[in-house]
């Protein structure tokens, strides 16, 4: 299928088009159009699949063409690693290249100074975070970061993040956010320990297996 028929926005055909993209993968056949009329959604994808894209386009569609505030936090991402975090800050960049819509990644492991650059860029507002769970847990409770304006959560490779015991810092990130929210879960397997963090967090969800 083509990106055109999906109902996305030009500004992110163009950067879907920069990117090289020319037909959307089945999962992003069968995610963006949920996504866009804004259901909760689990969905069972690999890697390499085109999973990021599938979230990162109607997440942003949604952002740049319904009213939203600016200067606060919209989505946040969580992932179990910092170089899936920076892979899909990566994509982001290219796939909203031609928009205003601003990202940050929010990882372990750096040193001093990149704490206090994503300290800036938290409280000085960025639209989308993408972070993974134990720093992002570091800056919210430094208490600068606001997160009332988030409308999307997203967990990608969630039952990774499950096996690195990751499950009480989701919840405890996900009980700073707002309680209307568009959630969206992607994980490669669906053990039992899967259905259970979903039925706490996503509501009367659509269930896709690619
Ligand atoms: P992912 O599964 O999100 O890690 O994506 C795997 C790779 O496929 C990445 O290098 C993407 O840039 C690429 N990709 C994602 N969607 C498309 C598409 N529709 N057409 C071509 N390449 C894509």
């Amino acid at each position: 299928m083509n990106f055109t028929e999906l109902g996305l926005d030009s500004r992110l055909l163009e950067g879907i088009d920069a990117m090289g993209y020319e037909t959307a993968t089945p999962v992003q056949e069968q995610v963006i159009q949920p996504i866009l009329s804004g259901k909760d959604l689990i969905a069972s994808a690999q890697t390499g699949t085109g999973k990021t894209a599938a979230f990162l386009l109607p997440v942003v569609n949604k952002i740049i063409t319904e009213p939203h505030d600016a200067h606060l936090i919209n989505a946040v991402i969580i992932v179990p690693t910092r170089e899936l975090a920076v892979q899909i800050a990566q994509t982001m960049e290219g796939l909203s290249y031609f928009t205003d819509v601003s990202c940050i990644a929010v990882y372990g492991g750096g040193d001093g100074s990149s704490f206090t650059t994503e300290k800036k860029a938290l409280s000085s507002g960025v639209d989308m975070v993408v972070c993974t769970p134990g720093r992002m847990i570091a800056h919210l409770n430094m208490g600068y970061v606001k997160m009332s304006a988030v409308k999307y959560l997203v967990l990608d490779e969630a039952d990774r993040m499950l096996d690195m015991g990751f499950h009480d810092d989701l919840m405890k990130i996900i009980s700073f956010l707002p309680k209307k929210r568009q959630n969206l879960l992607f994980s490669a397997t669906m053990p039992m320990k899967m259905r259970e963090l979903a039925r706490k967090i996503l509501h009367d969800p659509l269930e896709i297996n690619i």
